[in-house]
């Protein structure tokens, strides 16, 4: 926990590597948009330091295409490189919405999927020197035929064609190295606003779930449901009522918990105990199988 008003970064990077001391599996954290305000050497760099890939969702002001690394021939968008043999057609796709048609999702995705296959992808592991390298599209095994790449063009003809003109240099087959410090606010494992990465993104709202069952479906913790000072308190507190918001589903378990928050010397009223707790004990009972 932080208090009120702190750094965004500093809370977020000290919840990172709460979770790396722990010997966590994560691998993966999922940023909301606030966090594409926060400078680099506050947030995305120390994490990604610590171990975790970062997948954010990007707000449009953040979104847009950048030069890639000084004669790669190749350029940034949306935090992915991609070679320059890439149709201007595809430039600016629209990420997937969830309140459109199943078709007009599908149809989205295959033009993201149509862009994908020009795009720099990683070729290994991630250096201690902050460096990876990417592979680009026709470089072997390809994913594009380029005529400047005379290997990639035996693959099949299914396989998308570029329009590059042979024997002038292009971005399609090369094998480039990117630091950390190459928009490590937008690079993520795929491409944003495809369906992978709304399936990820989205495990967010999972969290989210919880916090609205704290604030208001299950408990009702707002400003000044604990009265006391010290962060070390409110940090024990917020253990305890996460306790209850457990047990809440539990009509035994519930009232035992009250008795533990307010022993904790949180000031909780016995009323607004009884009611948060309470009302969801009745709730689930009627919801309960007979
Ligand atoms: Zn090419």
């Amino acid at each position: 926990m932080t208090p009120a008003g702190s750094r965004k970064g500093t809370g977020g990077l000290s919840r990172g590597a709460g979770r790396r001391g722990k010997r966590s599996r994560s691998r993966q954290l999922i940023a909301d948009r606030a966090y594409n305000n926060v400078r680099n050497d506050t947030f995305a760099l120390p994490v990604w330091k610590l171990g975790y890939t970062t997948i954010y969702d990007l707000h449009p002001n953040r979104r847009g295409m950048h030069p890639g690394p000084e004669g790669t021939h190749t350029f940034w968008i949306d935090g992915v490189l991609y070679a320059d043999s890439l149709p201007e057609g595809l430039y600016d796709l629209d990420p997937i919405a969830i309140d459109v048609s199943k078709d007009d999702r599908e149809r989205v995705e295959r033009r993201h999927q149509a862009r994908q296959a020009y795009a720099y992808i990683p070729h290994d592991a991630r250096h201690p020197d902050e460096s990876r390298s990417y592979r680009g599209p026709a470089a072997q095994p390809g994913r594009l035929r380029c005529p400047n790449n005379p290997k990639s063009m035996r693959a099949p003809q299914s396989v998308p064609t570029t329009s590059c003109t042979r024997g002038e240099e292009c971005g399609c087959g090369h094998t480039i190295t990117l630091y950390d410090s190459d928009y490590p606010d937008m690079r993520m494992p795929f491409q944003h606003g495809t369906l992978a990465c709304e399936m990820s993104y989205h495990r967010r709202v999972g969290i989210e779930s919880v916090f609205a069952d704290l604030k208001q479906n299950r408990l009702h913790v707002h400003r000044g449901y604990f009265r006391g000072f010290g962060i070390g308190r409110y940090t024990v507190l917020v253990g305890f009522t996460f306790a209850a918001l457990t047990c809440s589903s539990c009509t035994t378990g519930s009232a035992s918990v009250c008795v533990s928050i307010r022993g904790a010397g949180s000031s909780v009223s016995r009323n607004r105990c009884a009611q948060s707790v309470g009302v969801v004990s009745q709730r689930d009972r009627a919801k309960s199988p007979r």
